[in-house]
């Protein structure tokens, strides 16, 4: 039995609702869904309040579940405070940017010179910015579905019009590229891809990213590749940027530190503009001018990026056999495949799982009381799949950083839970 809200709270409730009123009046927000951290999590919060323990699989930050940044990154950052000028050209520090130019030379995305690395407080920051940049009123961009959301948020925001192109879970998650082509109209102005993926955990192929080079190449959009987990790929795959293979064509490719050196709230992004910069002269004109206008990025940020980037990579350890993050996806993977009414394919990057709820078994209609029923029963919080613009109610992703034995006990609570569960 879950304790009422308090008086407190219903008030708080009311001014927040009120707050929204006035928001969505103005239809600003209307269109902007942004559930990662919606109701479910909201719920999460209120139980937190009456003293109950909650698991959380909904987030991906990983430093909660025991991983800490690398030592000499929290050496640099410390020595940044003190001594930085605390203010930075609004691209970013020198020795920030260089690293990151290095490192896209490393990857092979062609043409990168210092002017087309921007530093951001977290990727977060320049995807929106990116998308002001972007989108007129009613233009379209190509975004995943599902999506990590603030993509469509941001694109929503700017005022353009996210088009969700479906990715296929038969084959393992790829982008459906017929789906893609049906979907672009002479609004469509760009196309996001993720990957490595959240929230499937999928790693694109070379050939699959061939083809959506190609499909941009002949309807002259720009790509946007998020690719925040490209040092968190598995089983000896490689991960290859889709600029890379389009020289030709204008890319901006996303990064940063939060997830593969653990430090989501020191917030560390940068992004990379390359390829066929002469076709995107108006809008870069357009990045730097929002650029100049947020003044610039955290100064201690970046100033580790340069020593992050180089040399030892402790985050490798993680993603090898006997690493933690190996072991946790191949236990999870095992896991939710032997819960009856639950499949799962098995990711290859980051540390997100993706899976599918038989419906007509539990006669499942919202995914979002799914995830309630689960969390009020059970005690644990996962995000239920429309939360990543997923158009079927039959999915849900588990974030699989907590230890193995805690990932046990919660599966053995979903299996316990979907024994008797029927919505
Ligand atoms: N892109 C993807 C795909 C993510 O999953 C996340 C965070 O979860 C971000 C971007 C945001 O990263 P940052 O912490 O650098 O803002």
């Amino acid at each position: 039995m879950i304790a009422p809200a308090s008086p407190g709270e219903a008030q708080i409730r009311t001014f927040g609702e009120r707050a929204m009123r006035t928001f969505t009046k103005s239809n600003k927000l209307d269109n902007v869904l942004y559930d990662v951290r919606g109701p479910v999590v909201d719920e999460a919060a209120r139980m937190e309040e009456c003293g109950m323990n909650i698991l959380k699989l909904n987030i991906g930050n990983p430093a909660p579940f025991g991983f800490s940044a690398p030592e000499e990154v929290i050496f640099d950052m410390r020595d940044a405070i003190v001594h930085s000028q605390g203010y930075s050209d609004s691209r970013g520090i020198f020795a920030a940017r260089k690293a990151i130019m290095q490192y896209a030379q490393i990857k092979n995305i062609p043409d990168v010179t210092m002017k087309d690395v921007y530093t951001g407080n977290g990727a977060s920051e320049l995807i929106q910015l990116a998308m002001n940049a972007l989108l007129n009123n009613g233009d379209e961009i190509l975004i995943p579905s599902p999506d990590y959301p603030l993509w469509t948020a941001c694109a929503n925001l700017a005022g353009g019009k996210a088009v969700h192109y479906l990715c296929d879970e038969e084959s393992d998650w790829y982008p459906d590229l017929d789906d893609i082509e049906r979907k672009i109209t002479d609004r469509t102005k760009a196309i996001v891809i993720i990957n490595p993926n959240n929230p499937t955990g999928a790693l694109y192929p070379v050939e699959i990213l061939e083809r959506i080079a190609e499909t941009a190449r002949r309807h002259e959009l720009m790509i946007f590749s998020d690719e925040i987990y490209d040092r968190l790929v598995m089983d000896g795959e490689k991960h290859v940027s889709i600029a890379s293979l389009a020289p030709d064509l204008f890319c901006v490719t996303f990064s940063g530190l939060s997830k593969s050196h653990m430090v989501c709230g020191f917030r560390v992004g940068w992004m990379i503009f390359s390829g066929n910069k002469e076709i995107a002269r108006d809008y870069i004109a357009g990045v730097n001018m929002l650029s100049n206008m947020r003044l610039c990025s955290n100064v201690p940020g970046q100033s580790i990026i340069q020593t992050a980037l180089g040399g030892y990579q402790s985050v490798n350890e993680y993603i090898v056999p006997g690493g933690r993050i190996f072991e946790q996806r191949n236990f999870i993977y095992n896991a939710l495949n032997d819960i009856p009414g639950i499949s799962a394919k098995r990711p290859k990057a980051a540390f997100y799982i993706f899976p599918k709820v038989d419906v007509k078994k539990f006669n499942i209609t919202s995914d979002t009381q799914f995830a309630l029923d689960f969390l009020r029963e059970k005690r644990v919080l996962f995000v239920p799949g429309t939360g990543f613009n997923w158009h079927q109610p039959d999915h849900f992703r588990i974030v699989y950083l907590p230890q193995t034995a805690i990932l046990e006990d919660a599966m053995n609570k979903l299996r316990a839970f979907l024994e008797h569960y029927h919505q």
